[in-house]
């Protein structure tokens, strides 16, 4: 049904619970897009490579989850009791495939775990303790709970409590609040696929799922549409059925990627004062990424192999490698 050799593209996101400036230093700010460089060179060396969309997104969140700057994986947000339930998700929009877990404390890449469950297909969603034995029992690295922790998601947890005991909880900043990680691409076949991982959002009850396990909420991936991955908070990425509705907009709507992955960031979101983002990529490897926080740590690499990566307004533009012309 695709020719082969069709465009490929990549996106990513960081979340959209980026500090303010002034909260880390120049090099910690240079850090944090170094890794999203990175994730962004390994997703697309395998579509250069013309690997698989699914192999790209699950390479760049892997990158992304093992960095200290995101909240997934190693440097994931603590719950009410000071631990971590890490949730993940992967989808593959060439035949819907999913595979997600959610609420696992053990797995080191939450999204390996996911991934594994797409590809045994007998469910899509396994929750804490059984996400972690499957991990296990599948081979993948597991780890003490301790290893999640950071002395950045401790403080944030002190700050939330303090905000909760004060009754000032609105007040809280983006960055003390919550993040995620996710990507989105299209390989030479014209496949599409997205990834999301989280560690949630600091202070969440215990034993509470967010959007991003939940497909058609925090990821959605269908060939043709488009792939999405969501960050913000969670609970109205469900009930808004979230990356299902810009592929609904999409399909059933004649809606634009950019109008469709606009609707509810900028529109319901905004109004709600829910901080929100997203990254979306079209059937023809056209990429949106909005959100109405102060920033969101994202990145795309468009066909010609021009990139970009940012946190804030201002884009940093690279040229990533392109297999052939460079070394
Ligand atoms: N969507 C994530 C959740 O609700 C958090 C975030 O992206 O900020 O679990």
């Amino acid at each position: 049904m695709h020719a082969l050799n069709s465009p490929v593209a990549l996106a990513l996101h960081g979340g959209c619970g980026v500090m303010a400036k002034h909260e880390m230093s120049p090099q910690e700010w240079q850090a944090a897009r170094d890794d999203l460089q990175a994730a962004l060179t390994a997703g697309w060396a395998i579509l250069q490579r013309q690997g698989s969309a699914l192999d790209a997104v699950q390479a760049a969140v892997v990158v992304m989850e093992d960095s200290i700057y995101f909240n997934a994986g190693y440097g994931a947000a603590l719950n009410a009791n000071a631990e971590h339930e890490l949730d993940a998700s992967i989808m593959d929009g060439a035949t819907l495939a999913a595979g997600a877990v959610c609420a696992a404390r053990h797995i080191r890449n939450p999204i390996l775990a996911a991934r594994l469950l797409l590809e045994g297909g007998d469910a899509v969603l396994l929750t804490g303790d059984g996400a972690d034995a499957y991990a296990l029992s599948q081979g993948l690295t597991c780890v003490e709970a301790d290893y999640f922790t950071t002395p950045r998601r401790i403080e944030a947890l002190t700050k939330m409590r303090e905000h909760q005991t004060a009754g000032t909880l609105k007040s809280a900043r983006e960055a003390e609040k919550h993040g995620t990680v996710g990507a989105v691409a299209l390989d030479s076949l014209g496949h599409l696929a997205a990834a999301t991982s989280t560690g949630g959002y600091t202070n969440k009850p215990v034993g509470r799922v967010g959007d991003s396990p939940i497909i058609g909420a925090g990821t959605y991936a269908r060939d043709g549409v488009c792939a999405v991955s969501g960050t913000g908070q969670g609970e109205l990425f469900i009930r808004h059925v979230f990356a299902h509705d810009i592929a609904a907009r999409m399909l059933y709507g004649n809606e634009s990627l950019e109008e469709a992955a606009q609707h509810l960031i900028m529109g319901t979101f905004r109004e709600q004062g829910v901080g929100a983002g997203a990254i979306a990529i079209d059937g023809q490897g056209k990429v949106s990424a909005p959100f109405n926080t102060l920033g969101m740590f994202r990145g795309w690499v468009n066909a010609d192999g021009s990139a970009v990566v940012a946190s804030h307004q201002e884009e940093y533009s690279f040229a990533m490698k392109v297999l052939g012309t460079a070394d």
